[in-house]
């Protein structure tokens, strides 16, 4: 690694759409910390991209363990000085989430702790570490599902996808995006909410149109964009995604 080498944080990276990112991500030479809670699988993450002999480390970040994120952003302060792209990518689904009308509200707010809360907690950790970098970039790993647009619509396929805890945890990250985006307008920082297609991974039960490294593509494109860089905007692979 040299002093221009990027540097950048995937949470959720041990395995599904946050793997394949911090793969891609590693192969365009970028370092890459693989951010998970669980050790044993944050190794063998490493171990696959090491061994196809790619820059990669792992740290302990858990969403739901505000502590072990203030404890991520120190040692990535120690060791690296400073961060130059976040992809925020850990997320969860439940399976007593539903429709307004049925799901758990215990389900709703699991899902709003780790997805958006996590993420606000993450985000803000590492900002001190993006703004020492000279052009950062933070993706957030957003959905379709959190359209409102979409959501109302009878004609859009995701009308019917009522799942009020996912859903509204994925609006929630896009008013993330939009507030910082105009909060750090004055700055270098890029942030954008990616939505990276219907994917076959465990959270969709391996169903889905896209592989994973079909869907690691457009939030390793935004993770990569350079000087002209748009910022604030909901994008999916066809283009702008209504919010
Ligand atoms: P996945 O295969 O289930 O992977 C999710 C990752 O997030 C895992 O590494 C998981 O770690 C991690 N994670 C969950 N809770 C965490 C926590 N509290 N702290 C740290 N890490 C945590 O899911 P995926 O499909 O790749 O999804 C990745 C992202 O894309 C999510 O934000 C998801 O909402 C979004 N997305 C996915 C799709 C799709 O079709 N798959 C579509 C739109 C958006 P463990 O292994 O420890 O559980």
């Amino acid at each position: 690694m040299t002093e221009t080498t990027r540097i950048a944080l995937v949470t959720g990276a041990n395995k599904g759409i946050g793997l394949e990112i911090a793969r891609q991500l590693a192969q365009a030479g970028v370092f890459v910390i693989i951010g998970a809670r669980d050790p044993g699988r944050a190794s063998a993450a490493v171990a696959e991209l090491s061994s196809a002999g790619l820059g990669a480390r792992s740290i302990p970040v858990d969403l739901d363990d505000h502590a072990s994120v203030a404890a991520a952003a120190e040692t990535i302060r120690v060791d690296h000085g400073r961060l130059d792209i976040l992809v925020n990518n850990a997320g969860i689904v439940d399976a007593k989430d539903g429709p307004p009308t049925a799901s758990a509200p215990e389900a709703a707010r699991r899902i709003m702790d780790t997805n958006f809360i996590g993420t606000l907690a993450v985000t803000q950790a590492m900002l001190p570490l993006l703004r020492r970098a000279p052009a950062a970039r933070i993706v957030n790993l957003s959905s379709s599902l959190g359209s409102l647009t979409l959501n109302g619509d009878p004609a859009s396929p995701y009308y019917s996808a009522r799942l009020i805890g996912y859903n509204a945890s994925k609006a929630a990250l896009n008013m993330l995006t939009v507030q910082l985006a105009e909060e750090l307008r004055d700055t270098p920082i890029v942030v954008n909410s990616v939505s990276p297609g219907y994917v076959k991974t465990d959270l969709t039960g391996h169903n889905g149109f896209l592989t994973v490294e079909e869907g690691a593509k457009l939030p390793v494109e935004y993770a990569l964009l350079g000087d002209d860089a748009v910022s604030g905007r909901f994008v999916e692979a066809s283009g702008e995604t209504p919010w």
